[in-house]
Parts: C-alpha cells; sequence; structure tokens
C-alpha cells in the first residue's frame, strides 16, 4: 500500500503525522511539496520535492511508484496542481480524496468584502482605504502592482519578485499570529483596510479578529472550487478514515486507531 499525500500545509503534515502511526507494517507514505519555500517544514515519511510536470507527470508517477491511493491536501488556494491531482487520479484509475480545511466565516461586526480573485480584490481597494495591509502572499502581487495612491504592508514567507506596487512595504513572517501581533501591526502601520484569502485555519485568523476590533474592512478572496465529484473532508483524521474504508479489504480497517499497528 502506497499512499501519496500533496502537501505544503499544516493539515498534510499533521496527516503524515497520523498515518506513520497508525499506518500497518510495510505500508509506504509519500508527501509531496512543490518547492516553493526555502526551508520548509518537513513530515515524517517520505518527502519528495519539486512539480510533477502536469497531469501527465502526475499520472506517470503514479503509476510508476505504485501509488494506491492520493490525498490532496494541498492549500484552499492552490488550484492547478488540485485540478491536475483530479485529471492524473482518472487516468491513473487511483482514488483521490481532498483534504481542504473550512473557510472563515464572518461574525458580529465584521466588514467583509468577497472577491471572485486577486484582481477582484485590487479593484475593490481604492474605495475601502489608503493604507493596505496585505497577506494574500508573495504569488499574484501583480494584481495590486497598479495601485500607486496606496500604500501597502505585504506579509509572505519569502521575499517578493516583480511586480509589486510601488509603495510597499514587505514584512518577511511565518503563522501562527497572534492577537497582539496583528494589532500592534494595525495601529503600528496606521492600516485601514486588509486583503486576505478565505484560507481557513487558525494560524493566520488573528488578522481577522484584529480588523474586527480596529473597525476597518476586510477583503476576502474566495476559493477556487474544489474539482467536480472528488469527495472532500475537512480534516486530517477525515482522511484517515477515508484511507481506513479503501484498504478494508487489505484488513487494514480492522485496526484499533488508537493502537499503532506499525
Ligand atoms: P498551484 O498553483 O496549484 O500549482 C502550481 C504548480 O506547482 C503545479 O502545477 C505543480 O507543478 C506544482 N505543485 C503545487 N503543489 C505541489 C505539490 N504539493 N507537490 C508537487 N508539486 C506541486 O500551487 P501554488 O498555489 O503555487 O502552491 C504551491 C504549494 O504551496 C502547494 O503545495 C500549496 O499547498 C502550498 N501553499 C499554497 C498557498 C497558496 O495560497 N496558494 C498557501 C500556502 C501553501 P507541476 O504541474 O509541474 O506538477
Amino acid at each position: 500500500m502506497h499512499v501519496l499525500v500533496l502537501g505544503g500545509t499544516t493539515e498534510a503534515r499533521r496527516l503524515a503525522e497520523l498515518l506513520v502511526e497508525v499506518f500497518p507494517a510495510g505500508a509506504r507514505l509519500t508527501s509531496s511539496l512543490a518547492g516553493r519555500v526555502a526551508g520548509p517544514r518537513l513530515p515524517p515519511g517520505e518527502v519528495r520535492i519539486g512539480g510533477f510536470g502536469g497531469a501527465d507527470g502526475l499520472a506517470a508517477w503514479l503509476r510508476t511508484h505504485r501509488v494506491d491511493a492520493l490525498i490532496d491536501a494541498t492549500h484552499p488556494f492552490a488550484g492547478t496542481i488540485s485540478f491536475n491531482a483530479a485529471a492524473a487520479a482518472a487516468e491513473a484509475h487511483v482514488p483521490l480524496l481532498a483534504l481542504r480545511r473550512p473557510g472563515w466565516v464572518p461574525g458580529d461586526g465584521d466588514d467583509w468584502h468577497p472577491a471572485g480573485s486577486l484582481a477582484e480584490a485590487a479593484a475593490a481597494l481604492p474605495a475601502l482605504g489608503r493604507r493596505v495591509f496585505l497577506t494574500t502572499g508573495r504569488m499574484g502581487l501583480a494584481a495590486f502592482a497598479g495601485l500607486d495612491e496606496l500604500w501597502f504592508l505585504m506579509r509572505s514567507v519569502d521575499a517578493p519578485e516583480a511586480p509589486y506596487p510601488a509603495r510597499m512595504e514587505v514584512l518577511l513572517d511565518r503563522g501562527p499570529f497572534t492577537l497582539d501581533g496583528e494589532r500592534e501591526l494595525i495601529r503600528r502601520h496606521r492600516i485601514d483596510v486588509v486583503v486576505t484569502k478565505d484560507s481557513g485555519g487558525a494560524a493566520t485568523a488573528p488578522k481577522l479578529a484584529a480588523a474586527r476590533e480596529a473597525r476597518i474592512p476586510v477583503v476576502v478572496v474566495r476559493r477556487p472550487p474544489v474539482p467536480r465529484g472528488i469527495p472532500v473532508v475537512d480534516g486530517p483524521e477525515g482522511a484517515v478514515a477515508w484511507l481506513r474504508e479503501h484498504f478494508s479489504r487489505q484488513g487494514w480497517a480492522t485496526a484499533d486507531p488508537a493502537q499503532p499497528s506499525g
């Protein structure tokens, strides 16, 4: 039994940690990372890094490495690899599951402005504020590059490459972030609007509470849809349950989840 996890997220790492504990003896786990981040936190088990060369490349990898199940645990906004995973799984006849953390939900006092894309978010900004806390990551900054009248605090894990906004300060940092820290950033930089993807999860959510407290608007970029027909679970435990069900014929489902078997 060989399971390939497409990763690059906290949930994918957590899934790998769970799987190495409960996998039956002889089972193989490979996690795949895109290689975007310098010095990534590596999950346990085998790890491969770098693209597959599109859907055909991924399908070939599934066949060559005799993969029995594919779990797409990539970031909710990593739409290309998810699309490729669906195509490759169909081509190679490998069962596929998508693991997606739940999106964020606005609460009382939130002033959220949904956007369908980074370009839509950029178009909405001039009407909402002048000093922008941009938390959508270093990819796709070109969408904001023409907004010369706005100032940006751009936070990302690694340094961005041009094109990006002319008036931009870069803050290199990696979550989890704290409410105190986010409050302080908003205060110190006199931020009057926040831009975020609907990434979900706790690690980067404190900016939303800080924006609510500061009574400033948040532009929230909607997620791309999961490819049609692919089953979805919202956490690593759900993915383990799905695998157990799939491999029940090989005798794995009878193992007690609380009793690591290999
Ligand atoms: P993407 O646009 O969906 O994918 C672009 C290409 O990168 C894919 O076609 C594939 O190349 C390669 N790739 C992506 N994920 C891969 C993986 N796990 N293993 C091997 N190759 C992968 O992805 P992205 O938005 O650039 O994100 C890249 C990675 O960063 C993802 O793994 C994702 O989980 C993580 N991440 C993304 C975000 C975000 O906001 N997008 C945030 C945090 C983490 P080939 O076509 O050559 O196979």
